[in-house]
């Protein structure tokens, strides 16, 4: 379904938990955010139940993210379900890939083939600073399993901050050559306390940092907003993503689903349309498209991240 900007809306990310086993510095406060109770979750039932109402305006890819999607129990059942519904085309996931080594084949068993790895910094003791002590080795554990079982493409998220990588952006550019790995540089997005106040990078920041290196190529499948590149005789690519210096909201084709159940037209709208309650009372099938279709027809021309409206930490919208 299109949208009043004539954008083709047919993306869902879907956020599985609030929950999280790390606490990066531009996402949570040291002392986390309070957990949701478990009844106020989608059960997977729930959450089969709006997907399968989301194909109905068109949405065909779906992303599980977070919180740390991993954490949750049961997920590669989940992934197995999404993947036998008719009309999702492309199932992925975003993870901090702490979790991952140990999940990563029965994931791909389960019909997962697209994976998105976090990692900000390839030095362990930043590491452990950054996410308030995640052990990167367990990362590098996940990110050889997937190599290894075939997901394809894998991804590394980098979010890119003055005060915290920017020193290391030629570092991950040279992992792209032997290994088929596809690192995308983030700007911060300034969501809310957490995520400002670490140097906001902007892309042409970084791209004067590595420019010199690469040369522009087509992204790999699944491409969204990223500008990619490679260096020469590279066996991945490297990407550039700007939410903030040159937003690409003209080109949005995503809906977000919170861990709760509300659906947001925009990463920072605050005109979510709830859904759970209102499954839990009955709702039928077709309200739950009419539901959706709405959600669709609010969403707005483009993100209000500059005047800093959000207020919310991206994992409990689901990154
Ligand atoms: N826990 C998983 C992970 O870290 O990959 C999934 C959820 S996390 C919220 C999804 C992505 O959002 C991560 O790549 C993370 O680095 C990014 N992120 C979180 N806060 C951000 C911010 N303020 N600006 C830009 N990216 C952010
Ligand atoms: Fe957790 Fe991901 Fe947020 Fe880091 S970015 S605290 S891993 S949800």
């Amino acid at each position: 379904m299109k949208d009043k900007y004539q954008r083709k809306i047919d993306y869902m990310r879907i956020s599985v938990t609030d929950r999280c086993n790390l606490r990066c510095v531009y996402c949570m406060p040291p002392e986390g955010v309070a957990p949701k109770g478990h009844e106020e979750i989608l059960t997977f039932e729930e959450i089969l139940r709006v997907v399968q109402a989301a194909t109905q305006v068109g949405i065909r890819k779906i992303r599980l993210t977070g919180g740390e999607p991993l954490v949750r129990k049961g997920i590669p059942s989940l992934v197995e379900s999404l993947a036998d519904v008719p009309g999702i085309e492309d199932l992925a996931l975003t993870t901090n890939g702490i979790l991952l080594a140990d999940m990563a084949k029965d994931l791909h068993r389960k019909g997962l083939r697209r994976v998105n790895i976090s990692l900000d910094t390839l030095d362990p003791k930043r590491y452990r600073a950054l996410t308030r002590g995640g052990d990167i080795r367990r990362v590098w554990q996940g990110i050889e399993a997937a190599l290894k079982i075939g997901f394809d493409p894998v991804k590394i998220n980098v979010v890119v901050m003055a005060d915290g990588n920017l020193d290391e952006l030629s570092a991950f550019a040279d992992l792209t050559r032997n290994l088929p790995l596809h690192v995308r540089f983030i700007e911060v997005m300034p969501l809310d306390r957490n995520a400002q106040g670490h140097g906001y990078v902007s892309v042409r920041e970084m791209q004067a940092a590595v420019q010199d290196k690469l040369v522009p190529c087509p992204g790999p499948q699944g491409a969204g907003p990223a500008r990619y590149y490679r260096l020469e005789g590279a066996l991945g690519t490297v990407g550039f993503i700007s939410p903030i210096s040159r937003h690409f909201c003209g080109t949005c084709n995503r809906l977000r689903l919170t861990a709760d159940g509300v659906v947001r037209p925009c990463l920072c709208s605050t005109r979510g349309v709830p859904l759970r309650d209102i499954l839990r009372s009955g709702l039928d099938d077709e309200g739950l498209v009419d539901l959706l279709a709405q959600a669709i027809a609010s969403k707005p021309r483009e993100h209000n991240l500059r005047e800093g409206a959000c207020n919310v930490p991206m994992s409990q919208i689901g990154g």
